[in-house]
Order: C-alpha cells, then structure tokens, then sequence
C-alpha cells in the first residue's frame, strides 16, 4: 500500500527520527506523570519543557477503534482500497491514542491486541509506524 510520506517538523522530527530505527517513542512528562501524544513543544498541563522528555516504549497496545475506508479522495490510496485504519491505545501510555493503517486485517476487533511495524513511504523514505495484529 503506498503511503503518505511525512515531513518531520522540529515537534516530532524525534518521532519520526526513531520510527526509521524501527522503534516508537512517546513523549512524557516527569513532573505530571503523564504521557503526551501527538508531540508538542511543552507539556500542555505544566507548561514545563525541562522534564518533558523523550522516551522509547515497545508499542504494544489495543485497537480503541477503527474504520474501513471504501473510498478516498488520495489517489495514491485507490489501488488498496477498502483498507483499515485503526486508533490504537497504547498498553504503557494510559491517555495516548494513536491513529494509522493495519493493513490486511479485514476482520479487525475493537480490543484486539497490536503491535507496531514501521512501514516505508515511497516519496521520501521516511518510515511511519502502522499496526499488526498479535496472534
Ligand atoms: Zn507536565
């Protein structure tokens, strides 16, 4: 399936930086105890950067919801279509939702267990993290 490549910002260039290592990382916060995502520049509770940090988790978590999407107006989706996209939360980051593909999962579960893989855009080489489901 041909993705949409990013291009990293100065928010989430370490996002993406760690997804072509092959590893996902979220942002926290010490001084809140709480995970953060999408990436921003400071906590949005305590405005604190010094403790806002960086850090690598294993990315195991659960499909919250998801949605199969028969058309698009992306011509570069139309080949694969219908295909799965899916909001995943994250097992070690209460609060932090993710959104993306899991490709050839056409009997996707609310609660079924995933973990990452990191795909390759086409454009730009730039790896992005998608989910597969755990057997
Ligand atoms: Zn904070």
């Amino acid at each position: 399936m041909p993705r949409q490549s990013p291009v990293p910002e100065t928010v989430d260039r370490e996002f993406f930086a760690a997804a072509n290592r092959g590893r996902l990382v979220v942002q926290y916060c010490g001084r809140c105890d709480r995970w953060q995502y999408p990436p921003t520049t400071r906590c949005p509770v305590c405005d604190g950067a010094e403790s806002f940090l960086w850090r690598e988790v294993e990315g195991r978590g659960t499909v919250y919801s998801f949605a199969v999407v028969h058309d698009t107006q992306i011509a570069s989706l139309r080949a694969d279509l219908p295909y799965t996209v899916v909001v995943v939360s994250l097992d070690e980051c209460p609060g932090v939702l993710m959104l993306s593909h899991l490709p050839g999962a056409a009997d996707v579960a609310i609660g079924q267990a995933v973990r990452p893989r990191f795909a390759v855009t086409e454009a730009t080489g730039q790896r992005v993290p998608e989910w597969e489901p755990l057997s």
